[in-house]
C-alpha cells in the first residue's frame, strides 16, 4: 500500500557542508528531519533529473558533476520492489549513478535508514529538456505501477521537486511575472488536496520553469484526498523549495 507521501527539494546549496549559514537551508533541513517515516518499510524517491524514465539499479552517486568532492551518497535498495516496479512501469532499469535529484535528498537524510528505490523521470528543464508530455506520461505510468506493486509493503512516495525557478532577481530566470502567483496557488492546493494541483502543472512548467512538475504529478495521482501535515516553503535563491508530508 502507499502509506505515506512527501515532497523535498534537491538543491546542493541546502546541504550544511555547502552553505552552513543559510537560514532557509536550516529551516528546510529541520523540516526534513521532522518527516515521519515510522510507518513505512521502503521509500520510493522520484527525481526529475534523469535523461530518461526508469528505476536506478543501485542507489549510489555523488555531486562530483557539480564540482563538489566528498559528497557521496549510498543507500540500500529494495531489489524486489525495484524489479517489480520496472516491470509494471514497462521501463528498462537505469544503470549508472543516481542523479542529483536523488543524491541531495539522500545527503539530507530523507527516509533515514530505510531501503530506497530511486526512480527518475525525464528532465523537462535545463539543457536538452524533454517534452513536458513525455514526463507527464511517465509520471502517470509510474503512479499506476506503484499503486499496483506496492501491495503488502508500506511504501512512502517522495517527490524530489522544486517549484518555480523565477521568483526573484536571484533566480536562474530572474523574476518572472506570474511565477510567484503560481507558487502561491500550488502551496495552497498541496495543503488542501494534492489532486487540486492538476491545473497548476502546466503553468508551473510554462511560467515558472519548475523542474518538479513530473514528481509532483506522481503525488497528484497517488494522494488524492490525502490530508496535509503542513508544508514548509522557502525561496532563498528565487527557486521554490518545499518540504511537506501527507497521510
Ligand atoms: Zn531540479
Amino acid at each position: 500500500m502507499i502509506a505515506h507521501g512527501a515532497v523535498v527539494p534537491h538543491a546542493p546549496v541546502l546541504l550544511e557542508e555547502i552553505q552552513p549559514s543559510l537560514d532557509e537551508g536550516r529551516r528546510v533541513r529541520k523540516a526534513i528531519e521532522e518527516l515521519d517515516f515510522s510507518k513505512t518499510d521502503v521509500v520510493v524517491l522520484v527525481s526529475p533529473h534523469a535523461p530518461t524514465a526508469g528505476i536506478y539499479e543501485r542507489c549510489e552517486g555523488s555531486l562530483r558533476g557539480f564540482g563538489i568532492d566528498d559528497a557521496e551518497a549510498a543507500r540500500d535498495t529494495d531489489a524486489g520492489l525495484s524489479r517489480a516496479l520496472s516491470l509494471a512501469w514497462g521501463r528498462e532499469p537505469i544503470d549508472g549513478p543516481i542523479d542529483f535529484g536523488i543524491v541531495v535528498p539522500l545527503l539530507l537524510g530523507v527516509g533515514g535508514d530505510l531501503p530506497m528505490v530511486a526512480a527518475s523521470l525525464p528532465q523537462t528543464t535545463g539543457p536538452r529538456p524533454r517534452a513536458l508530455s513525455e514526463s507527464m506520461d511517465a509520471a502517470r505510468g509510474l503512479a499506476d505501477a506503484l499503486a499496483t506493486v506496492a501491495d503488502a509493503r508500506r511504501v512512502a512516495v517522495v517527490a524530489s521537486a522544486h517549484s518555480s525557478a523565477g521568483l526573484s532577481a536571484r533566480a536562474p530566470l530572474t523574476e518572472v511575472s506570474g511565477a510567484a502567483e503560481v507558487d502561491r496557488e500550488l502551496v495552497e492546493a498541496l495543503e488542501s488536496d494534492p489532486a487540486r494541483i492538476e491545473n497548476l502543472l502546466g503553468p508551473l512548467h510554462e511560467v515558472g520553469q519548475a523542474c518538479g512538475v513530473g514528481p509532483l504529478s506522481v503525488l497528484r495521482h497517488l494522494l488524492e484526498g490525502w490530508r496535509s501535515e503542513g508544508l514548509t516553503y522557502e525561496a532563498p535563491y528565487g527557486v521554490g523549495y518545499m518540504v511537506g508530508q501527507w497521510s
